[in-house]
Formats: structure tokens, C-alpha cells, sequence
């Protein structure tokens, strides 16, 4: 499980995250939604050991990992640049200088069995994005972290991806936190919904929930401005 308690980030005069409180059960996928600078993408560097909080606690499983390194916390990361090495073949990428990495079951997971060998500037978006995403699997993380991890895809891509990467959290058991734009992904992937508003929680609930009882004026036109 995950538990973010009290945790700040300042930059300057500016709050990118004010005490922020955030548990997260084992198994459990969360999507994180909210205006432009809201903090989403801090809230996930901050759990992934990338951003030092200014205040408060990351604690994984029971252990306080806040002033744990980012490569000890056993998390993975996908960002919406998901900076693979475009002259390497798949099968490099995944594994990433690690040895014990079983590449072919993780494409066989992703539905890309076939492309070990191929070049990554051979694949389209979508399939380098289901190698991101593989690569951020490789490490087994006990918490995944996405950070708009469709991005860049067409909405028709994202819908069929969304259901294939629900099928296969759920299968994993993995726990999840990710970060979208677009609402109808987050309420089709995640149990629960949080929804961020200039550093803050602005509503964490189902997507029903949120969706049915807005908890504030902010929530409700923010849900109805990002349909
Ligand atoms: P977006 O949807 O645009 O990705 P976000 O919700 O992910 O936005 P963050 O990247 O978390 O937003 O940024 C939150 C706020 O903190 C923004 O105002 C941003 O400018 C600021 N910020 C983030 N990182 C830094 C930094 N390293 N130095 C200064 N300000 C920062
Ligand atoms: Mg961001």
C-alpha cells in the first residue's frame, strides 16, 4: 500500500503541492486528474523518490521511503515522453542494462510478442507506448506510476489501450497512480478518482462518485469543462 501524509512541495513562493494526504490499497488503481499545474505530475514524482517533498511522508508498505532513492523504492515509471532509445531494438530498451529481465514474457503482456527485434523507430506510437509501458513493468514494481502514459495516441488507440492495460493491471494485481487529461480514461481505468485543484485535493471518491456528487463548484465545473 501507499500512504502520502502532510506532503508539501514548494518552489519559491509557490506550493506545487500543499498537505497533501493520499492512501492508496494494494491492487487498487487510482487515476489522478486536475487542471494544468495543479501538481499531478509532482504528486507522482514526489511518491517516485524524483522530488524531494518539503514537507511530510512517503510510506510504501508500511516503511517511511521518503528519503529512500528513487531506483530502491520499487516503483515504476512511465511519462508521457516515454524516452526510449530510437536506435535500439525493443528488447534492449526493456531490459535497460538489467540481466535478469524475462523480455519475452513482459511483450507477451503488453500483446507485442512478436517485436523483440524490431527497432523503435520502426513501431508506431502506439506500440512504443505498450513498450514504455513494458519497460516501466520490468522491474516487477509493487506501485506503477503513469503520467499520461496515452498522450499522444488518437482516441479510438486510447479507448482500446485503456481496457487492455485495465485487463492486465488487474490481472497483475499491480497498484496504480496515473495521471490523465482525459476523463472518460480515468473513470474507465481507475477504483477511485482523484481530482487536484493548485496543489490541493480538490475530491477523492469512485467515479461515480465524483462524477454523481461533485464536492465542490470547482470539481463540478472542472469535470464538465475537461468532458
Ligand atoms: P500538467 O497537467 O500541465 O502536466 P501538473 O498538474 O502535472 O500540470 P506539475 O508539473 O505538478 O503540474 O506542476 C505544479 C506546479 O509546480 C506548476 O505551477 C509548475 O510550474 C510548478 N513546478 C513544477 N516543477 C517545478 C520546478 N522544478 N521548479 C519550479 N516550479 C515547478
Ligand atoms: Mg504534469
Amino acid at each position: 500500500s501507499l500512504s502520502v501524509a502532510g506532503v508539501s512541495v514548494r518552489f519559491g513562493s509557490k506550493n506545487a503541492l500543499l498537505d497533501v494526504d493520499l492512501d492508496v490499497a494494494d491492487s487498487e488503481v487510482v487515476a489522478v486528474l486536475g487542471p494544468s499545474g495543479s501538481g499531478k505530475s509532482t504528486l507522482l514524482r514526489v511518491v517516485a523518490g524524483l522530488q524531494e517533498p518539503s514537507a511530510g511522508r512517503v510510506v510504501l508498505d508500511g516503511a517511511d521511503v521518503t528519503r529512500v532513492p528513487p531506483h530502491r523504492r520499487g516503483v515504476g515509471l512511465m511519462f508521457q515522453d516515454h524516452a526510449l532509445f530510437p536506435h535500439h531494438d525493443v528488447a534492449g530498451n526493456i531490459r535497460f542494462g538489467n540481466s535478469r529481465v524475462d523480455v519475452a514474457s513482459l511483450l507477451e503482456l503488453v500483446g507485442l510478442p512478436d517485436a523483440g527485434s524490431r527497432r523503435i523507430d520502426t513501431l508506431s506510437g502506439g506500440e512504443q507506448q505498450r513498450v514504455a509501458l513494458a519497460r516501466a513493468l520490468a522491474p516487477s514494481p509493487r506501485l506503477l506510476m503513469l503520467d499520461e502514459p496515452l498522450g499522444q495516441l488518437d482516441r479510438a488507440l486510447r479507448e482500446r489501450l485503456v481496457v487492455e492495460l485495465r485487463r492486465l493491471f488487474v490481472r497483475l494485481g499491480t497498484t496504480v497512480l496515473a495521471v490523465t487529461h482525459d476523463q472518460r480514461e480515468a473513470f474507465a481505468l481507475a477504483d477511485r478518482v482523484v481530482v487536484m485543484a493548485a496543489g490541493r485535493i480538490a475530491q477523492i471518491g469512485t467515479p461515480r462518485e465524483v462524477w454523481e456528487q461533485p464536492a465542490s463548484e470547482f470539481v463540478a465545473r472542472f469535470l464538465g469543462f475537461a468532458n
